[in-house]
């Protein structure tokens, strides 16, 4: 048998590290016994998917040195690799399971759902579907189509018993299917949800191995049914233990910068971050801690990945990072490297029409824009509690500013000018004023270029990082508190 595996991203975000934690795993898998490894984009949530997500994710993978077999970039002959072209593949498929009494039309509405929701809330029982459309007759549903009523897929789970299946590092699983929802498999649109079209995609693409986070444990049993369904080969299963922040709760942008691109702006080398994620809940037999890809690859065994959640330390993959600097490349080498990164003319040019109303010698330049190519800025908390606000303000200032900036997603000056003067606005305060935290949070002194600008240059990733630095500089915002803060934003008009 071939073994060909995949990493399948959905592209509603900011290319995230565990994605290429799992790619890696995928890819040193199925190439360190020749196989194939592939990427599909996994877009069936057309609100949130966009097309310069989907951009970034294979840009940030490409760049740490991941490459695949076959993906929509590079081709290959089970294509189209993105699920928005497969829509009628699905619908197919979502045909054969109620012709043959695995699916079945829901047409409840949603006012319907909502109170059975708020029922079983109420009564303390488990949440899911209740089967109200599971038996409805031949006419009834000809009636109801005839109509033009809306309706979704649901396929059906049974009520007793028990799913077990075999997961490669976690051994025997059982889960009861009462816990089981039955799952839409068709949305009212007529595109798939997630697990139609994974299934769906996993054996059409001839993918033997699925390994993916253990976020989806619970997700097996309705896969493995589907596959049961169709009458087709189930792959192994292999569930890889969530990265985790310093404190053991699940990797989480507020704790960890998340995003691959900040890494990459940070000037954290490719390599070494890709060392590092092969380090997390695997080792190389000698446990050496720095290894290349190459090396990886020939002493791979997937039974050594610990199960024992892997922490993703910043300080960690830094002190690694620094060894790479010093015992891997020369000076020529690294000479290339910065230049590459930021210190080059595209940065310079960028910075100039702002730099040259300020500068009376070429010197000047140093002190201006070093906050432009600095990574995590030397501010404190006081330096911030300058800007006049009282704490709690100032947090509420730079909260809601991060969250509306989180929201951008074309990352450019006037955007976010006004995503922060709607803020501003909606909390009546001056723009100037309001500004002046963000100035400090972002550039180190109120005295730099207009801060929406130094964002634009900076980038969201950088930008962001430091308004959450700033943030958890003030103390940071407790789970009760964000509660609170999250209804006041949502009020917010
Ligand atoms: N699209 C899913 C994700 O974003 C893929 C999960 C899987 O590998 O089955 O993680």
């Amino acid at each position: 048998m071939t073994i060909r595996t995949r990493i399948a991203p959905s592209p509603t975000g900011d290319p995230h590290v565990g994605t290429a934690y799992v790619a890696l795993f995928n890819m040193v898998f199925a190439r360190s016994q020749g196989g194939q490894f592939l990427l599909r984009i996994e877009d069936t949530d057309q609100a949130r998917s966009t097309p310069e997500s989907e951009k970034a994710i294979l840009d940030a993978l490409s760049w740490l040195g991941l490459d695949w077999d076959e993906g929509p970039d590079v081709g290959g002959d089970k294509g189209p690799y993105r699920q928005s072209e497969r829509s009628d593949i699905y619908r197919k498929y979502a045909e054969e399971l109620i012709d043959k009494g695995y699916a079945f039309r829901c047409f409840c509405t949603p006012q319907r759902l909502d109170e059975l929701r708020a029922t079983q809330m109420q009564e303390k029982q488990p949440l899911g579907y209740d089967g109200h459309c599971e038996n409805l007759s031949d006419e009834e549903i000809a009636k109801r189509l005839e109509a033009n009523e809306p309706y979704v897929v649901r396929m059906k789970v049974p009520r007793e018993g028990q799913c077990q299946f075999n997961d490669m590092l976690r051994g025997e699983i059982s889960i009861d299917w009462a816990q089981v929802d039955m799952q839409i498999l068709l949305k009212a649109d007529g595109m798939p949800t997630y697990h139609l079209a994974n299934v769906v995609d996993d054996h059409l693409m001839e993918i033997s191995h699925v390994i993916r986070g253990e976020e989806w444990i619970n997700s097996a049993p309705k896969h493995i049914l589907l596959y049961q369904y169709f009458g087709w080969e189930t792959p192994v299963f292999c569930h890889l233990p969530l990265l985790r922040n310093v404190d053991k709760s699940k990797l989480s942008k507020r704790k960890n910068p998340t995003s691959i691109l900040y890494y990459q702006r940070m000037g954290y080398l490719p390599e070494a971050l890709l060392n590092y994620l092969g380090r997390m809940g695997w080792s190389m037999p000698d446990e050496r801690e720095k290894f290349t890809l190459a090396e990886m690859l020939n002493e791979f065994d997937i039974q050594r990945v610990s199960l024992g959640g892997p922490v993703f330390d910043v300080e960690k993959l830094s002190w690694l990072n620094g060894l790479w600097i010093r015992e891997e490349l020369t000076d020529d080498q690294l000479a290339d490297r910065l230049q590459q990164w930021a210190l080059n003319r595209d940065t310079l040019m960028a910075f100039l029409p702002f730099a040259k109303q300020r500068m009376e010698t070429l010197s000047d330049i140093a002190p201006l824009g070093s906050y432009l190519v600095s990574g995590i800025l030397p501010i404190t908390a006081e330096d911030l509690q300058k800007s006049g606000f009282e704490q709690d303000q100032l947090i509420e200032v730079l909260q809601f500013s991060l969250w509306r900036l989180e929201a951008i997603q074309q990352w450019q000056r006037d955007n976010i000018f006004e995503a922060l003067k709607s803020i501003a606005d909606a909390l009546d305060i001056k723009l100037k004023p309001f500004l002046a935290p963000l100035f400090i949070a972002i550039a180190g002194s109120s005295s730099s270029i207009s801060v929406m600008d130094s964002m634009a240059l900076l980038g969201a990733d950088m930008s962001r990082a430091r308004l959450r630095y700033a943030i958890e500089l003030l103390g940071g915002v407790g789970k009760k508190k964000l509660k609170k803060m999250e209804k006041a934003y949502q009020q917010l008009s």
